[in-house]
């Protein structure tokens, strides 16, 4: 073996060993970030170092501080794992080196991100002619999705604001969900609508969007440049709101829907939910991540837009040296925010090769029926459920606050399982996310049996 054959081969073992000990491995771990310190610390040595010792240094040190939110028993945040052939296009993709820019900096990028967003529309619903970026995450897919909607909505106001900006602008009036994620509201911060100027629409009680709320908010607007954000998927509860509504009422009044679908507009893979996301394709641009649920690596979000030329408008750039760039296959990076860039598309397309169709809709499926056992097992146990749960999302309450706070320390420093923690309706709570494709009732039933126990020592 060649030198970079054998340092290759020691990454592919270790990275292989590490993921077989996945499931077995404790799930959290404290942050005595001491202890890493003492292996990934200190001065950068003047002098170049081996490769190989440089690798086996990385590993030793990173180990005592590594997560397995990849592994089947981590339910912290909403984190997905990572599927077999998107990781391994992923260390392909590094060795690769491919800057995802456009058609002249790779082709294979550029193809690979256009063959998987044709899957990724066709899988949600969305209309074949939009627009779709690769992003690092939903955070970025919603800030391109209201910069299109910023842009349409001032443009048809015969405002253009890439070159006036806002100072003189017709006022953009912003509507938004009061349960919306706050990655929203830094969206509106970095495009200079203010998050103190959101009108917000008010919620039913598992958190979706009132309707009926909407419809009167949008009622006091009328002929203003309106942009709408609604969401599939609310972070606590998995509510999601009602997207045909929604987008019929937005456009009735001239506005812009973006639909913020960062895990929840997975419903739509699978016949079982996809009555959750109905009307999807009825939105103007929408945000999901690859990373929750579809078990991509990190990091990988798509944003889709039905506008091509409004969202090409919005966030893309020339220079001098990149006209002769835009051929047949579109500038990839017309859509997101970044230049160079990883090429994430190659883990996408394998990814989604690997699982087809039918597996992706499995996962979604499987996790959502994980979620209502962990719901009837946590209730048939005596704990309270504090959400419908009718996505991959359960609230769950020990008693009062305080016990419900000492519960969840307690399971994160078990190690059986990993839960945080949540307020909700000013009520503290355990948050349970089933995102990962390996997780099984097994392993529900494991981490009931050790919530159940740990509670009763509480
Ligand atoms: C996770 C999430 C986001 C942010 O996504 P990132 O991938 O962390 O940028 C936005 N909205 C919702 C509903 C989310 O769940």
């Amino acid at each position: 073996m060649t030198d970079l054959e054998s340092l290759f081969a020691q990454a592919a073992a270790e990275a292989a060993r590490f993921r077989s000990h996945l499931p077995e491995r404790p799930v959290g771990v404290s942050a005595d970030l001491d202890r890493v310190r003492a292996g990934l610390g200190g001065a950068l040595n003047e002098e170049p170092a081996d490769p190989a010792e440089v690798l086996a240094e990385l590993i030793a040190g990173a180990e005592p501080g590594l997560v397995a939110t990849a592994g089947p028993r981590y339910f912290g945040f909403v984190i997905g794992g990572s599927t077999s052939a998107a990781v391994a296009a992923d260390i392909m993709t590094s060795a690769w080196d491919q800057n995802g820019f456009n058609v002249a900096t790779s082709p294979a990028a550029a193809v690979a991100e256009e063959a998987a967003g044709g899957w990724l529309k066709e899988l949600f619903g969305i209309p074949a002619g939009a627009a779709v970026g690769f992003v690092t995450g939903s955070q970025e897919a919603n800030t391109v999705g209201l910069a299109a909607g910023r842009h349409s909505v001032l443009s048809r106001a015969g405002w253009d604001v890439q070159r006036r900006g806002l100072r003189e602008s017709p006022r953009v009036r912003v509507v938004a969900g009061v349960e919306r994620h706050a990655t929203i509201d830094r969206s509106l911060r970095l495009l200079g609508l203010g998050d103190g100027e959101i009108d917000a629409v008010a919620a039913d009680a598992n958190g979706a969007m009132d309707m009926a709320d909407l419809e009167r908010v949008l009622a006091t607007m009328s002929g203003e440049p309106i942009v709408v954000a609604v969401q599939s998927g609310n972070v606590n509860t998995g509510a999601c709101d009602n997207l045909r509504a929604a987008a019929e009422l937005t456009h009735a009044a001239g506005g812009w829907l973006h639909v913020d679908g960062a895990f929840g507009l997975w419903a739509a893979a699978t016949p079982r939910l996809a009555h959750l996301v109905d009307g999807i394709e009825l939105a103007d641009s929408w945000g999901c991540d690859g990373h929750k649920w579809l078990n991509l690596p990190y990091d990988s979000a798509f944003v889709f837009c039905a506008d091509p030329e409004a969202t090409a408008t919005a966030v893309s750039y020339t220079a001098s040296y990149l006209t002769e760039t835009r051929g047949a296959v579109p500038v990839p990076s017309d859509y997101i925010l970044g230049s160079s860039r990883r090429a994430r598309g190659f883990a996408a397309w394998a990814g989604m090769r690997q699982l087809g169709s039918r597996g992706i809709g499995d996962i979604i499926d499987r996790c959502c029926r994980l979620a209502e056992r962990f719901g009837e097992s946590l209730g048939a146990a005596g704990f309270d459920i504090a959400n419908d749960v009718m996505l991959n999302q359960v609230l769950v309450g020990f008693g009062d606050d305080d016990r419900t706070d000492r519960v969840i320390a307690a399971v994160q420093a078990d190690g059986a399982c990993w839960m945080g923690g949540t307020t909700w309706h000013g009520r503290r709570l355990m948050r349970i996310a089933v995102s990962n494709w390996t997780t099984t009732e097994d392993d529900v039933d494991r981490s009931v049996a050790a919530i159940v126990r740990l509670a009763s020592s509480v």
